[in-house]
């Protein structure tokens, strides 16, 4: 199944944002002396911020393996070819006006029972609960399936050398542990082998890893996994944290990349602030994602400011989703805390925060989960990133996370590409571990 993300729904006459030429986009020299001010005319920001999608990545519209293209609205093999189609050819979807909040003149046809998960009360019938009296409507919203991705194939097993039999159960727990189970589940698991092994008789290699795939899965499933892109009116703001060098650029890279393939509208804000390189690194993966850039204008600029700045922009471009990248420096907690917070402060005074995601790099092992501690308690994390598990067994942290902080993992990453990542999905997740 592939994810439901409602978006904006576009009209004829909606602009799309003007790709500028690759000079201005390379040349930080006018903002910075142009900047002294943080708060400019946000207009003048938008314009050279807009990065065009790098001319070669453009057409690909990838013909994964099972391009089908179902002329039905029903939304099964979530391939990508489907998707855009989906979004591209808009007669499907058109007739139906997904969602109608207030402006709807009494309109008669809002059947499409498939599309809509749920009749959610949230658009109320007229009285706008904003107080600020917008003279724009709120906009239409439509439902899009994005992608399916799949991991399954990057992840390395645990079973490098070990041969996994009855007789060397304990093997399998060294072999858990390492893969950073921790003791708890590492015992619970080989008992729970041992004990479902006895009942069906399961005696081969292949009956036992089936054994185990299940007990994994069955532990890691979690019903608050999927990413929250369908409730309260966009841009979805996701805040990306978590310390330096685990993905967090990367992990936002390839989100945009999704969220565009779909056809949302994304914008980014580059709120680590204190690297130039940083700031060239992300203006790179959205160059490629084909997302919106807001940048600092001066290096070292407030992060919160930058936050303001992207929040403003995708507000009043009406961008379906806001990803914000923060800086992962900082290793006291108090300054976390604080410059968290205020970025968290300012981009509430225009829009809500859907995700907190938190990014760990599965090689770091239990040190990730102290990372995951640490930020959990200053930021309000939603949901963890899981990156890097193609260079690591040590996948078995999910669990500790999961069950320890009690945040749900809700994305992998699996390599350095734009497509490596994925949702996270315990069935497959665990097949890839016992490969
Ligand atoms: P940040 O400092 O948290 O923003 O981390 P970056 O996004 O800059 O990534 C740090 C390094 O990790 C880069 O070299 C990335 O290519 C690499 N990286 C990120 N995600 C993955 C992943 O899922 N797999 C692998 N193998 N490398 C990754
Ligand atoms: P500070 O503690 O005085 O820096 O202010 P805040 O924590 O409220 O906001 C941090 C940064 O976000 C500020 O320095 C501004 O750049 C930006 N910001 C916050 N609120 C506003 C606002 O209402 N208008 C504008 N233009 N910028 C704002
Ligand atoms: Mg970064």
């Amino acid at each position: 199944m592939g994810f439901l993300f409602w978006r904006k729904k576009k009209g004829k006459d909606d602009v799309e944002p003007q790709a500028v030429e690759s000079e201005q986009l390379v040349e930080p020299a006018a903002e910075e002396s142009a900047v002294v001010e943080p708060s400019v005319a946000v207009s003048e920001v938008v314009e050279p911020e807009v990065i065009q999608p790098e001319p070669e990545l453009a057409p690909e519209p990838e013909p994964e393996p099972e391009p089908e293209p179902e002329p039905e609205p029903k939304r099964e093999p979530a391939v990508v070819a489907q998707v855009e189609e989906i979004s591209a050819v808009e007669p499907i979807v058109e007739p139906e006006p997904a969602i109608q909040p207030e402006i709807a003149p009494p309109v008669e046809e809002t059947p499409e029972p498939e599309l809509e998960p749920e009749p959610e009360p949230e658009p109320e019938p007229e009285p706008e609960p904003e107080p600020e009296p917008e003279p724009e409507p709120a906009p239409e919203l439509e439902v899009v399936e994005l992608p399916k991705r799949s991991f399954v194939k990057n992840i390395k097993s645990i079973f490098t050398r070990v041969k996994f039999d009855l007789s060397n159960l304990d093997d399998l727990e060294d072999t858990l542990l390492q893969a950073d189970f921790g003791l708890d589940a590492a015992e619970a698991i080989v008992q729970g082998v041992r004990e479902r092994a006895k009942k069906s008789g399961a005696q081969t290699e292949a009956e036992l890893k089936q054994i185990l795939v299940d007990l994994i899965a069955e532990n890691l499933e979690r019903s608050d996994k999927a990413l929250s892109l369908d409730s309260g009116t966009p841009p979805y703001v996701i805040l990306v944290v978590g310390v330096n060098g685990v993905g967090k650029t990367t992990t936002i890279g390839k989100l945009a990349n999704w969220l565009t393939e779909g056809k949302a509208n994304v914008v980014i804000g580059a709120a680590d602030t204190f690297r130039a390189a940083a700031v060239e690194q992300v203006a790179t993966w959205a160059g490629r994602a084909g997302a919106t850039l807001i940048r600092p204008k001066v290096e070292g600029q407030d992060p919160a400011s930058v936050a303001f700045e992207a929040t403003e922009i995708a507000v009043r471009t009406q961008a379906d989703v806001l990803i914000i990248d923060t800086a992962g420096r900082l290793q006291n907690k108090a300054g976390l805390m604080d410059e968290l917070g205020k970025i968290r402060r300012v981009v509430e005074k225009q829009a809500k925060i859907a995700e907190v995601l938190l990014v760990i790099d599965a090689t770091t092992g239990q040190n990730g989960l102290q990372q995951a501690k640490a930020f959990s308690e200053v930021a309000n994390v939603t949901g963890v990133v899981l990156t890097k598990l193609d260079g690591t067994a040590k996948g078995g942290i999910v669990y500790s996370i999961q069950r320890e902080l009690g945040i749900p993992v809700k994305l992998v990453g699996v390599g350095e590409q734009i497509k490596d990542f994925a949702f996270f999905d315990a069935g497959e997740f665990a097949r890839g571990l016992v490969g």
